[in-house]
């Protein structure tokens, strides 16, 4: 298994550091660089030890990889404002605190530098419009960036999902004390029908276990919220998982919408978090029309066998066939379309804006009822009544 990086102190060197943190310039993160913090505060982001200085920035936007050759497909920067970065001197140290205020890490400044985010935009995202959300929130990124090494000794604050946030070291004791040897991942931000289903029971299959890991930080505003996606999960795994083989736990990072190296870099986050596959489906990461159907899968070839320390499991498009009269895939279903029952994105949002429950095939009764319920509660609001 990978090594885990954690950058996190506690007891009186947390104290220490906390009381050191605040005698130094402090930097408010935002809710995006924060979820970045905590990811490498508790190791999901190893091997990185901090913010990128800007050979590892290179080498991860032009070559995915980092200086000393360990594969990274996502730049982890910290942007500060030209005001904000005059304040910083290479070698000192600055304290990152979150929106509040509350100091959480010191970051030891490395490296202070100017950076092309067009040279990043194309190569991340394959495109430099910014009606793509994730190249959107690139230009609007402030103009200086921060590189070195951070310690926290504190971790963002959350109130919802206590029970399902777990860090690395917390979901890798959990698959050793449950004797899983092979666990497989899978990443979400879309509410679950019987397809993703499916997929994930395939994996199950030849696996020992699955980490359920939903993303829960910052999303795009037409996404489906994270909180109704968690109730999906939970009445689908209270009546159609065995409790035995499944690990349901959230992921605080931020989507990035970047596609095929988004599931690269959710591939290997996963792998920190103990996974040792990975389901990749049909335009991973994607948005809108920027990427090919199966550009998240092929990109895994331009990485050496074993080089990321997990296994993708690649997955092409699942549905109810009613001439099969089980779930398959194009692969495995030779009917046409019409003894195929499946549904854009767009009339399953209608229906079920009309409270109308999609077809068993298409989605279990008990997720699509929390669904139209979700639905309702933002048609009807609650002061109307
Ligand atoms: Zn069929």
């Amino acid at each position: 298994m990978s090594d885990l990086n954690e950058l996190f102190v506690t007891g009186a060197q947390a104290g220490a550091l906390c009381e050191r943190a605040a005698g130094l310039p402090v930097v408010r993160l935002s809710a995006r660089s924060l979820s970045d913090l905590e990811l490498l505060a508790m190791g999901g982001y190893s091997p990185l030890d901090g913010f990128m200085t800007r050979a590892d920035y290179l080498g991860a936007v032009q070559d995915m990889h980092l200086s000393n050759g360990e594969p990274w497909p996502m730049p982890i920067t910290l942007a500060l404002d030209a005001g904000e970065a005059a304040s910083v001197k290479e070698g000192r140290e600055i304290g990152l605190a979150d929106e509040a205020g509350r100091p959480l890490a010191v970051l030891e400044v490395a490296e202070k530098y100017g950076y092309d985010k067009s040279l990043e935009a194309r190569n991340v995202f394959r495109t430099e419009e910014e009606a793509h959300p994730g190249v959107a929130a690139l230009y609007s990124q402030e103009d200086v960036l921060i590189g070195g090494r951070v310690t926290a000794f504190g971790l963002p604050a959350h109130e919802d999902f206590a029970q399902y946030r777990l860090t690395p070291a917390q979901t890798r004791a959990e698959f050793a004390s449950r004797g899983w040897r092979t666990v497989v991942g899978f990443q979400t931000r879309n509410p679950v029908h019987r397809a993703h289903e499916y997929i994930q029971k395939c994996a199950l299959e030849i696996v020992d276990g699955l980490l359920l890991h939903p993303l829960v930080g910052e999303t795009k505003s037409d996404d489906i919220a994270a909180d109704v996606r968690m109730r999906c999960y939970e009445v689908l795994l209270a009546n159609y998982y065995p409790g035995g083989r499944v690990l349901l736990s959230v992921n605080p990072a931020a989507m990035r919408y970047a596609g095929p190296r988004e599931a690269v870099f959710h591939a290997l986050v996963r792998r920190n978090f103990g996974c040792t596959h990975f389901i990749v489906g049909r335009d991973h990461a994607g948005v809108g029309s920027y990427y090919g159907t199966f550009d998240a899968q092929r990109i895994f070839e331009e990485f050496a066998p074993g080089e990321l320390g997990i296994t993708p499991l690649m997955f092409d498009h699942t549905f109810f066939c009613r001439k099969c009269d089980e779930m398959a895939s194009v692969k495995t279903c030779p009917h046409d379309s019409e003894a195929r029952v499946v549904l854009s994105g767009t009339q399953v949002r209608e229906m079920l804006k009309g409270g109308i429950e999609p077809p068993i095939e298409f989605s279990r009764p008990e997720v699509a009822r929390v669904l139209i319920e979700a639905m309702q509660e933002r048609v009807t609001p609650h002061h109307a009544i």
